[in-house]
């Protein structure tokens, strides 16, 4: 029977493709990539010889019937994206739900994922986190997931590309005032930094520098304590209101 096997590729550093990635990218039938060229790179590297399809966010939904059609047909087929865990803020879910509904076996050969490593970089709470991948670009969509995340007590993950860092930096500010943030980026690369600082320190530190390379964003949670204040006002608040009409 055909299989789906989600394969992890490194976030920059190309020791990181496991030995277990490469077997399979070497056994499947082909790889359906993210970006053929962009794992041509990977493919050569590791002198690896491989029939390749495209298949990323624009065609996922013909080249995902393509693919199931051939997985059906009982080929063994790899999902990569240009890095790390496909399906992270990458292609792979409707593939993966496809199989599911079909009948499908899908495995994962596990590997980096930045959001995993920025969390446990991030010496904040790793005990209960939420991941938000990128924020929308639209101002309002964005402003809405950032109030939606004020009484958030568990730590925050984002995505983001560095030219819309201080942006995101301001607007996260202007919605939840200054909370400790960690900015990762370039991790398993050459320049990787972790920095441990609040928002209105890294809108500092990025009116100083441009922001360079690709960074994983980590914010603390709410407190309980300051949420049961917070509370607290609001609750007063509302009865002062009461109180007047
Ligand atoms: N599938 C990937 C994963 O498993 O992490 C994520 C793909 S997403 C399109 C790309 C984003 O992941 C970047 O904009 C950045 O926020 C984050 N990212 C990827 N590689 C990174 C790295 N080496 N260091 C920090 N962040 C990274």
């Amino acid at each position: 029977a055909g299989q789906l096997f989600l394969v992890a590729t490194p976030i920059g550093n190309l020791e990181d493709l496991s030995a277990r990635a490469l077997r399979t990218l070497e056994t499947v039938d082909y790889i359906a990539a993210e970006d053929t060229r962009h794992t041509l790179k990977l493919l050569n590297h590791f002198g690896i010889k491989k029939e390749m399809t495209s298949y990323h966010e624009h065609n996922q939904v013909e080249k995902g019937e393509k693919i199931l059609q051939d997985l059906l047909e009982g080929k063994q087929v790899a999902l990569v994206s240009d890095a790390g865990t496909p399906g992270i803020s990458d292609p792979g879910e409707l593939l993966v739900r496809s199989c599911h509904q079909a009948g499908v076996d899908v495995t994962a050969i596990p590997g980096p994922a930045a959001l995993i490593l920025g969390l446990v970089l991030s010496g904040l709470s790793t005990r209960r986190f939420v991941f938000e991948g990128f924020l929308p670009v639209q101002k309002k969509a964005r402003q809405k997931i950032l109030e939606s995340l004020e009484d958030e007590t568990r730590t925050v993950l984002f995505y983001e590309a560095p030219h819309k860092l201080r942006t995101t930096l301001q607007d996260m500010h202007q919605v939840l005032g200054n909370r400790k943030i960690v900015l990762a980026r370039e991790l398993t690369k050459k320049f990787e930094e972790v920095v441990s600082m609040d928002l209105e320190g890294a809108i500092h530190k990025y009116a100083m520098e441009d922001p360079r390379g690709e960074y994983v964003l980590v914010l603390e949670g709410q407190s309980e304590s300051s949420l049961e204040a917070r509370e607290l006002a609001r609750w007063e608040e509302m009865s002062l209101e009461e109180h007047l009409v």
